[in-house]
């Protein structure tokens, strides 16, 4: 019998967890380099002691998808808090609304007694815009709500969000949210909504709890790694791997500001911010469902302040699209040198420069390891 082949994986986010987790179920010897001190990559959720509450680290992560199959696959490393997502937002002069923008929201701003989805439909087609063949953000969201709903929910939080103008975002940014005719007021539509119920870290405990798989915290990736394995499934930045030999790659990163507040007050776990100051986002962790018990007056509330990564430590988030489609151009110069690069394969949103969900992220790595695994 031949030796069982050695595997390096890069980063223990979902993308690097479920690959080695795929592998070494199928005989693989599989070692896992993280350069953070903890696994769980972006969904990181350890609570805060001194209140019991849990607090994602890294952003609120709502876990969602529609396919049954990527539920029942995790539904394995974790039992689940169903939980349906809502944001408000806060308007100055107007107080909390719901978003995505509904019947309710309409009411509140504009003090109108829109009754149904008939009354909404006609007051959206009176503000709307016609912009023929809408080729970027702006356009798309001004022929649903019109300029000055635009204005308010959409462009200054993407100047904060992106620093960009809602024009030089492509359609896909806006395509993500969902429009609402009626009273609607959860942020996702799909059928499986829920929260892991001991939290990301136990299911990645769980998912990584392998007798052939390694774990090394705080190991940084070098390419004369490379040399000792079979193969590479790498979830670490596609430019930094090449040494941003086409040059750097744009992406947004956060910072997360967090703080003790007694008798904080806000309706829903994530408001977001209209206004023109730096901070998009509050969180609430106190409001997330939980299996801790919160018996305090004080909660953590987590302000999120947008940013270049270059000011973040390096800490790459949201890889960057424009309408001009500068960073995807430079993205598929990294990709077709990756094409060639038969030793390495690139995995997760910054190995593979795309916005993914987690759903999408455990869905791609399922589909990697299995062509993985029938080639060998
Ligand atoms: C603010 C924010 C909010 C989000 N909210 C949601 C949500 O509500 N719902 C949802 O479905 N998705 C959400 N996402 C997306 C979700 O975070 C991703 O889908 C998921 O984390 C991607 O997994 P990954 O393994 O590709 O990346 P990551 O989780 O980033 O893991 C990659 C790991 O690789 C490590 N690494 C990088 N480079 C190296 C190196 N050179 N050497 C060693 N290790 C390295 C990193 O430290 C990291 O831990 C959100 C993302 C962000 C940024």
């Amino acid at each position: 019998m031949t030796d069982p082949k050695k595997i390096l994986v890069v980063g223990a986010g979902f993308a690097g967890a479920v690959m080695a987790r795929e592998l070494a179920e199928q005989g693989f010897w599989v070692d896992v380099i993280e350069s953070r001190e903890h696994i769980a990559g972006n969904c990181y959720d350890p609570i805060d002691k001194r209140y019991n509450l849990r607090v994602h680290h890294y952003g609120p992560h709502i876990f969602h998808t529609n396919s049954e199959a990527i539920y029942s696959y995790l539904s394995r490393f974790t039992q689940w808090l169903p939980y349906q997502h809502k944001v408000e937002a806060l308007v100055e002069g107007v107080g909390y609304v719901p978003f995505p923008i509904n019947r309710m929201t309409l009411n509140r701003l504009y003090h109108k007694k829109l009754k149904n989805r008939t009354d909404v439909e006609a007051f959206l087609d009176r503000v709307k815009e016609h912009h023929k063949k809408p080729d970027n953000a702006r356009h798309m969201a001004e022929n649903i709500y019109g300029k000055e709903l635009v204005e308010l929910f959409f462009s200054r939080y993407t100047k904060k969000m992106w620093a960009l103008e809602l024009e030089e975002l492509p359609c896909s940014v806006f395509a993500r949210l969902a429009v609402r005719y009626d009273d609607q007021s959860g942020y996702f539509d799909d059928s499986y909504q829920a929260m892991p119920a001991q939290g990301y870290v136990t299911l990645f405990e769980r998912l990584l709890d392998h007798p052939q798989i390694a774990v090394h915290l705080s190991e940084h990736f070098d390419r004369a790694m490379e040399n000792d394995y079979d193969h590479v499934f790498n979830s670490m930045a596609i430019d930094e791997y090449y040494q941003n030999e086409f040059g750097a790659l744009a992406y947004r990163s956060i910072k997360y500001q967090m703080k003790s507040q007694s008798n904080h007050k806000q309706p829903v776990p994530t408001v977001n911010l209209t206004d023109t100051q730096p901070v998009t986002r509050f969180t609430d962790w106190s409001l997330y469902p939980s299996d801790q018990k919160n018996t305090s007056l004080t909660t953590l509330v987590t302000k999120e302040i947008p940013c270049s990564y270059t000011d973040n430590n390096n800490e790459r988030y949201y890889p960057v699209k424009t309408v001009d489609g500068e960073p995807q151009r430079r993205y598929k110069q990294y990709e077709n040198l990756a094409k060639m690069n038969k030793k390495c394969t690139f995995i997760g949103r910054c190995g593979q420069y795309r916005y993914l969900d987690m759903h999408q992220v455990v869905a791609n790595s399922l589909r990697l390891a299995h062509n993985f695994i029938q080639l060998k």
